[in-house]
């Protein structure tokens, strides 16, 4: 039976990446070797990182001044990283979960942390609207898409200070103004790669402006110096980046992502807010395109594990919410289908009819 991967990270990339970074497993650019077995430095990898690079300034329309790099340890050692090389005296943050809450847990080792603002009262279902950005903080930091609770910033909001995003589950599933981020970053296994890669785009002259010493590995200007090379970067992970974007570039860019978002958004929450037995959990403007949250009517609560046994059984994977919310989450990301949004819908009203 057809499986449809509604997981939310890792998480479903399309098949022809797959394949093709399974073949350059087992005999990288026609060499009789493996891409796992090959130097980093070889001559016939260095291209890959060059055109990872120059593929993700032309589908983001990257301007001048910002450096592309790939990384190990995940958004996690981000979360360290930005306050480690922007946090001179104090910061703020955009509270909208648990990787916000994260983030803001490493910078407080820096500096003052300010708060702008939380949706914590609500579980964060909603994305906080009424807020002041305090014009001496170095830097405002938010996260983009909230894949635990399904909310998400989906717009290029305007901050006077530097603005730093993490975009760990909605990196390129829209068009986005570079120019109004200081840096953007994000682990690549929600809708860009295989686990095991990291992303930054930093504006370069948005560096060094920290007095403290930063260890080598930790120091952004130590990658953008070596082009992402200081030491082994995640060679296989990174081959999987450049397919996927080669894939993306092929069918039609951040604008046709963004489109085909936006049409599986409105068959699922369509769906969900049609359905006798399923309410939403994200407060309507707030909702994100790309992990759709779900619940079951409160009268309807004892069918939880029915509804998932009955899903699993029609090909749906990974469709149980995240514990924090409960419930059910379809992640429906860049290499997800209409056809099995559709599946997702048809399950719900055969689920439905059935009660
Ligand atoms: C998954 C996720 C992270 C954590 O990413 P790792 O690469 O596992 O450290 C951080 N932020 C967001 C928004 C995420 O979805």
């Amino acid at each position: 039976m057809k499986k449809y991967n509604f997981n939310a990270g890792p998480s479903i990339l399309p098949r022809e990446v797959i394949e093709q970074t399974a073949a350059a497993c087992l005999d990288f650019d026609n060499s009789g070797l493996s891409l796992m077995e090959i130097s980093h430095r070889a001559k016939n990898f260095q291209p890959v990182v060059d055109e990872a690079e120059a593929l993700m300034k032309e589908l983001l329309d990257i301007p001048e001044g910002y450096k592309v790099l790939f990384l190990g340890g995940g958004a996690s050692l981000e979360f360290c990283m930005v306050p480690y090389n922007f946090l001179e005296k104090k910061a703020a943050y955009l509270n909208t979960g648990v990787w916000a809450t994260k983030a803001m847990k490493e910078a407080k080792l820096f500096g003052e942390v300010v708060e702008i603002a939380s949706s914590a009262d609500k579980n964060f279902t909603y994305i906080p609207k009424n807020y002041t950005i305090p014009t001496d903080a170095d830097y405002l930091h938010i996260t983009s898409n909230n894949t635990i609770y399904g909310t998400e910033i989906r717009y290029d909001i305007d901050s006077p200070v530097p603005l730093i995003a993490d975009m760990s589950s909605d990196f390129l599933s829209r068009p986005i103004d570079v120019s109004k981020y200081a840096m953007i970053y994000g682990g690549a296994q929600k809708n860009l790669a295989m686990a095991g890669v990291t992303f930054v785009i930093v504006k370069e002259d948005a560096l060094g402006k920290v007095s403290r010493q930063i260890p080598t590995m930790l120091d952004y200007r130590t990658h953008v110096k070596k082009g992402s090379m200081f030491n082994t970067p995640p060679v296989v992970p990174i081959y999987s980046a450049l397919m996927n974007l080669r894939y993306i570039k092929a069918h039609g860019g951040v604008v046709a992502m963004d489109k085909l978002a936006k049409q599986r958004a409105e068959i699922v929450y369509g769906e969900i807010d049609r359905n006798k037995l399923f309410v939403g959990t994200a407060e309507e403007d707030s909702r994100s395109l790309m992990n759709l949250t779900f619940v079951l009517k409160p009268e309807y609560q004892d069918l939880q594990d029915e509804f998932l046994a009955f899903a699993t059984e029609k090909g749906m994977v990974g469709v149980k919410g995240h514990r924090d919310v409960g419930g059910f989450r379809a992640s429906c990301y860049n290499a997800m289908s209409i056809e099995g949004c559709e599946a997702l819908v048809a399950c719900m009203k055969e689920f439905e009819a059935k009660h």
